[in-house]
C-alpha cells in the first residue's frame, strides 16, 4: 500500500471514530431509573382539603387549589442539542400547546419564570397568552414577553420580596442566584439582561439570565419553594418555613464539597421543607413523554448536568423527605406515601 493510500484509510478511520463518538454523545442516555421507587404515588387533594403540585418538566411546576393556578416556566419546548449549540430557537406552539391540553391546563393566573434563561422563560409569554395569565419575572423576563408581542397589560416585572396575590395565593420572587457551572461561564459574576425586547427565533446566548429567583407559593392550606438553579444567596431565606420545597438540583454533583454544603444549608435547611423533590435533572433536548428523559451523555458529562449524582447528592442529604415528582399528575404537596 502507498503511503498515501494509508493515510487516507488513517484519516478515514478516524473520520468514523469521531463521528461515533459525537453519535454517542447524542444517543447515549443517564440512567435515571434506578430513582423510579422514589416517585411520589399519592392521589391528589380535593379542593378545599389541600393544595396540588404538578410537575411538567425540568422546573415546570403547576401549583392549584382547585380554583386558581400558578404556574413556574412553563417550558414546553426541547430544541435539539444541535439547535442549541448551533443554531437559532424559538417556541414550538404544538409542543406547548400538546403540553397544556396532557396538564390540563386552560386558564393560569400567573406564569413565573424562575429566570430568564431560554430553559425557563422561553416559553413563558406564549403560555401566558394562551391561558390569560400575567407574567411575572425579571426586567429580562418581560422583554421575553415584550418580543413576542404579549400585552403590556399581561407583563409585570416583579419587585423582588414582593408578595403578588393571585386568588388564595400569594406569589413571592426572592432574590436568588444562579449555579455557577464549575467550568463554563455560566452564574458567575453579575447577571447579564435582556434589555430590548427579544424576538425569536434567537441564540440561546440572547436569553439572558436577568437575575435568578426562589418562587415562594403561599396559600392557606400550603407553601411551596421552587428553587429553580442550584444557586444561593445566604441568608436570603431565612426566616421562611415551607411544606415542599423544588429543589433544582442540576450540576450539582460538579461542585466542590463547600459548594455542595453551602448550597444545602442556605436554601434546604433554611426552610425547613417536610418534602424534597429534586427537580432541573431531566432533558432539555428530548420532547415530554410520559416520564422525565434523562439527558444525553453531552449534556450529562460534557456540560456537566450530572443527573445521577446530582440526585443523589439530594438524597444523601434530605434521607426520607426526598421523593422525585411524577410527570403530569397532580399530587398533594404534603404528600403522603
Ligand atoms: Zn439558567
Amino acid at each position: 500500500m502507498t503511503i498515501s493510500k494509508r493515510i487516507a484509510l488513517a484519516f478515514g478511520a478516524l473520520v468514523l471514530l469521531v463521528a461515533a463518538a459525537a453519535v454517542a454523545l447524542l444517543v447515549a442516555r443517564a440512567n435515571v431509573y434506578r430513582f423510579d421507587a422514589l416517585v411520589v404515588d399519592d392521589t391528589p387533594n380535593v379542593p378545599g382539603e389541600g393544595i396540588n403540585l404538578q410537575w411538567l418538566g425540568n422546573t415546570n411546576v403547576l401549583v392549584s387549589d382547585g380554583t386558581t393556578a400558578v404556574l413556574t416556566d412553563g417550558w414546553f419546548t426541547r430544541p435539539s442539542t444541535l439547535r442549541i449549540l448551533f443554531g437559532k430557537i424559538e417556541p414550538d406552539g404544538g409542543a406547548i400547546e400538546a403540553a397544556l391540553r396532557r396538564a390540563g391546563i386552560l386558564r393560569l393566573a400567573a406564569v413565573v419564570p424562575v429566570h430568564s434563561h431560554f430553559d425557563h422563560a422561553m416559553d413563558a409569554p406564549v403560555v401566558a397568552r394562551r391561558t390569560g395569565a400575567v407574567l411575572l419575572g425579571s426586567a429580562s423576563t418581560a422583554n421575553i414577553g415584550r418580543g413576542v408581542g404579549l400585552p403590556e397589560e399581561q407583563i409585570v416585572v416583579a419587585e423582588p420580596r414582593r408578595a403578588y396575590d393571585f386568588g388564595a395565593f400569594r406569589v413571592t420572587l426572592i432574590p436568588s442566584h444562579h449555579f455557577v457551572f464549575p467550568y463554563l461561564d455560566i452564574g458567575s459574576g453579575e447577571p447579564q439582561q435582556i434589555t430590548k425586547p427579544l424576538v425569536p427565533p434567537a441564540r440561546v446566548t440572547d436569553y439572558a439570565e436577568g437575575g435568578s429567583y426562589a418562587v415562594l407559593i403561599e396559600h392557606p392550606l400550603g407553601k411551596v419553594l421552587v428553587q429553580g438553579s442550584a444557586g444561593f444567596l445566604p441568608k436570603s431565606l431565612a426566616g421562611i418555613d415551607v411544606d415542599a420545597i423544588v429543589l433544582g438540583v442540576g450540576g450539582i454533583a460538579g461542585q466542590t464539597a463547600a459548594y455542595q454544603r453551602d448550597y444545602w444549608t442556605h436554601v434546604v435547611d433554611a426552610v425547613r421543607p417536610e418534602a424534597i423533590y429534586p427537580a432541573h435533572w431531566d432533558s432539555f433536548t428530548h420532547a415530554l413523554g410520559d416520564k422525565p428523559e434523562p439527558p444525553n451523555i453531552f449534556w450529562d458529562r460534557v456540560f456537566g448536568l450530572r443527573t445521577e449524582d446530582s440526585i443523589h447528592y439530594a438524597l444523601e442529604r434530605g434521607g426520607d423527605k426526598v421523593h422525585l415528582l411524577p410527570m403530569w399528575r397532580a399530587v398533594p404537596v404534603k404528600h403522603r406515601r
